[in-house]
């Protein structure tokens, strides 16, 4: 087989903060000259992003790198890259289970990835794993979407909940200052871009590693001065942030976000379970009802809200009656979607150690039971939208009826209706809903006349 000279591919597993890796990653190669191939079998680097959030995803990585080492055998000038939470975790141990990798890099590594490419080019097998300070925007990235972005404002994370890699493979905290969120988030502005997610794994953490306390003793960079910061950014019209913590979630946040007009209402806010002796086991550090106060907060100031969160069953010593404790918190908040998952532990964790572990089968029909409710509660939501006009960013086609294209609503619900993408994209539009579905909607697009002023 042929491979054209320079090419590179990257497969993502997980979550959005590796999502952005990625992009930045990919920005990182073409500015060394690589160009983008939609075929790993056609390209001479080749990246996995990996994630150890789930086993599953473990397990995939490892099979598409045992596909592409045999390939390596028959064409040695292959580069290997892993990259990831996976390759935070195992490290050196990668080099010697998979002797074809050439270059083993923990998430803190991405905007590296340039001199270690060169260290691999020049023939050394390499690992990065090694905590650093992360350097700031040196990179560029080679972004999916032209119409929304995601702009990482924190990195790592200080908590220490019992089931998560995160703090092991992504290390401490390390806030970027606001003059270079803001700075990047203008130049996509600048480029048309309309929506910008800010990300962080913790997000309500951001600022607390920055410098300087205000008058009234709190720290003077938080996540609420930062929405207030970045606000009037020219071109952007929608701002959203994730992940949000319970512990740290203020009612300072909530009003800016009713005030602040781009920031949009919807809110992901995992609270994982609904038993507060599951949450102590977790080490959340906070309860049920504090939950409950943040989201009656927010609809107290934006009863439209959308709500959304992650949720895990099964955690180790879960009983049939602390799992009740999460249906019910699910059936009595009604989210607008819920990202659910069975426990699965994972190795370097304090909870993968403990013996009171789950059957599989029990595990299995607390998701299927929460899944349930999860859809049925999903639709109710939904039904709030029929018949309402709703302002819907247009993304892009419809991927399964080109006559279509669909975009978000502020409330994040996916929206399809007919019209021409090259026309519309990345288009602010007022759209009447029609139909309604639990995790998605469909209507017409309104014709919108301007006031006349006289
Ligand atoms: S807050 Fe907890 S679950 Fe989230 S990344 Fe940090 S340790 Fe993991």
């Amino acid at each position: 087989m042929t491979t054209s000279p320079r090419r590179y591919h990257i497969t993502t597993f997980g979550c959005q903060m590796n999502k952005a890796d990625s992009e930045r990653m990919a920005g990182i190669l073409e500015d060394m000259g690589f160009e983008w191939s939609e075929d790993p079998n056609d390209a001479n680097v080749i990246l996995y992003n990996t994630c150890t959030i789930r086993d599953n995803a473990e397990h995939k990585v490892y099979s598409h790198l045992g596909r592409q080492a045999k390939r390596k055998q028959e064409q040695p000038d292959l580069t290997l890259i892993l990259a990831g939470c996976v390759a935070q975790q195992e490290g050196e141990a990668l080099l010697r289970r998979v002797p074809e990798l050439d270059l083993v890099m923990g998430p803190q590594h991405a905007n590296r990835l340039k001199d270690l490419l060169e260290q691999v080019l020049e023939g050394d097998r390499v690992v990065a794993t090694e905590p650093v300070h992360i350097m700031e925007d040196i990179t560029k990235p080679r972004r999916d979407s032209t119409v929304t972005a995601w702009v990482n404002v924190i990195y790592g994370c200080n908590e220490r909940c019992t089931y998560c890699v995160v703090p092991n493979v992504r290390g401490v905290e390390q806030s970027r200052t606001p003059e270079a969120i803001r700075a990047e988030m203008a130049e996509l502005g600048r480029q048309g871009y309309k929506e910008v997610t800010l990300l962080g794994q913790n997000i309500d953490a951001y600022g607390r590693d920055l410098p300087g306390v205000t008058p009234e003793g709190r720290h003077k960079h938080t996540l609420t001065d930062l929405l207030y910061y970045v606000s009037d950014v020219p071109g952007i019209d929608r701002i959203r942030f994730a992940t949000s913590h319970p512990r740290y979630f203020t009612e300072r946040l909530i009003k800016a976000c009713a005030e602040l007009p781009k920031v949009c209402e919807h809110f992901h806010i995992p609270f994982q379970s609904g038993d507060n002796e599951v949450l102590k086991a977790m080490g959340r550090g906070y309860t049920q009802e504090k939950y409950r106060r943040i989201i009656d907060t927010i609809r107290d100031y934006m009863p439209d809200a959308s709500i959304t969160a992650d949720a895990i069953v099964g955690f180790p010593g879960e009983t049939e009656a602390q799992f009740e404790n999460t249906l019910k918190l699910v059936a009595d908040i009604g989210f607008d979607q819920l990202n659910t998952a069975a426990y699965s532990p994972r190795p370097g964790t304090p909870a993968a150690l403990w013996e009171n572990q789950l059957s599989e089968e029990e595990k299995v029909d607390r998701l299927q039971r929460l899944n349930h409710l999860v859809g049925i509660k999903a639709a109710e939501r939904s039904q709030r939208y029929f018949d309402r006009i709703e302002e819907v960013l247009v993304e892009d086609r419809n991927p399964k009826d080109p006559t279509q294209v669909m975009g978000r609503t502020r409330g994040n619900r996916l929206t399809f209706f007919s019209s021409d993408i090259a026309q519309l994209k990345g288009q602010l539009v007022q759209v009447k809903i029609t139909e309604v579905r639990p995790f998605s909607l469909s209507g017409e697009i309104v014709e919108v006349r301007h006031p006349v002023t006289v």
